[in-house]
């Protein structure tokens, strides 16, 4: 597929995604968010489903927990037109509530044909929601910051998938936000494993340029991580896991 192919058929899946009501969820909708980036990337960000500022403007990742997810990426040198970013359900649930799972479900075929689409060689998720997408049964507060090969059905052919906590959850933890720094700062090595992989297996050659030198260290700004939050934080492990789906934009 080439690059105008690509950009023209992610155009039409948000085309199509602007006018679904295969769920309840277009009810209550401002802007539907099918998601935005670029089109040649290796690296897709799957969040979970857009929150208030997201829905009157129809982009992901636009509030504070945008700006932070956005701090990240720059702690590796990337932007976030670098990337493409989606979620799991693409209309606003009411009160920010957890997406339902005929919710979901309803939702997943924009995100299989958003992923098959990209090929990406990374699909990075973005909470516990995104991640049950891809890794079925894990927890979060135990496989944040780990990969694992993406299913096939997923839409995305021949990817590794890294877990990470929903940015608005880090924004309340200082501990997690550390954590989230020290998480993101992996994933330039999980691209260069993943090409690694696909060449291998003998699938597309990289399509960008992305760099994949060692990140910088996480923001002196950010306090350093106390060793009894981070035991607090592992004991509270499924507290947390409840928590971030709480508030979650
Ligand atoms: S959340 Fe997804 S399935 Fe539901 S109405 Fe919006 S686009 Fe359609």
């Amino acid at each position: 597929m080439t690059p105008h192919e690509r950009r023209a058929a992610l155009e039409q899946i948000g085309a199509e995604v602007s006018a679904c009501t295969a769920c309840r969820l277009h009810e209550g909708r401002t802007r539907a968010v099918p998601g935005e980036g670029d089109p040649n990337t290796e690296v897709v960000f799957v969040g979970e489903g857009p929150g208030f500022n997201e829905d009157r403007e129809g982009r992901p990742f636009i509030g504070r927990a945008g700006g932070l997810l956005e701090r990240m990426l720059g702690s590796i040198g990337w932007q976030r037109e670098d990337v493409f970013i989606a979620n799991v359900v693409k209309c606003r649930p009411p009160d920010n509530r957890d997406p339902e799972q005929d919710e979901m479900d309803a939702c997943a075929p924009f995100l299989r044909r958003q992923l098959e689409v990209l090929d990406p060689a990374v699909v990075v998720t973005l909470g516990r929601f995104s991640m049950a997408a891809f890794r079925p049964g894990a927890r979060i507060g135990a496989v944040h910051g780990s990969t694992a090969p993406v299913d096939p059905a997923s839409g995305a052919g021949d990817a590794l998938t890294f877990s990470m906590y929903h940015p608005a959850y880090a924004l309340r933890n200082p501990a997690v936000e550390r954590e989230s720094f020290e998480d993101m700062a992996k994933v330039p090595g999980v691209l260069l494993q993943s090409r690694e992989r696909r060449a291998a297996a003998g699938s597309a050659a990289p399509t960008t340029t992305m760099t994949t030198a060692p990140a910088a260290a996480a923001p002196a700004a950010l306090a350093p991580v106390a060793a009894s939050a981070i035991a607090s934080l592992s004991a509270a492990e499924q507290a947390a896991d409840d928590a971030s789906q709480l508030t979650l934009f």
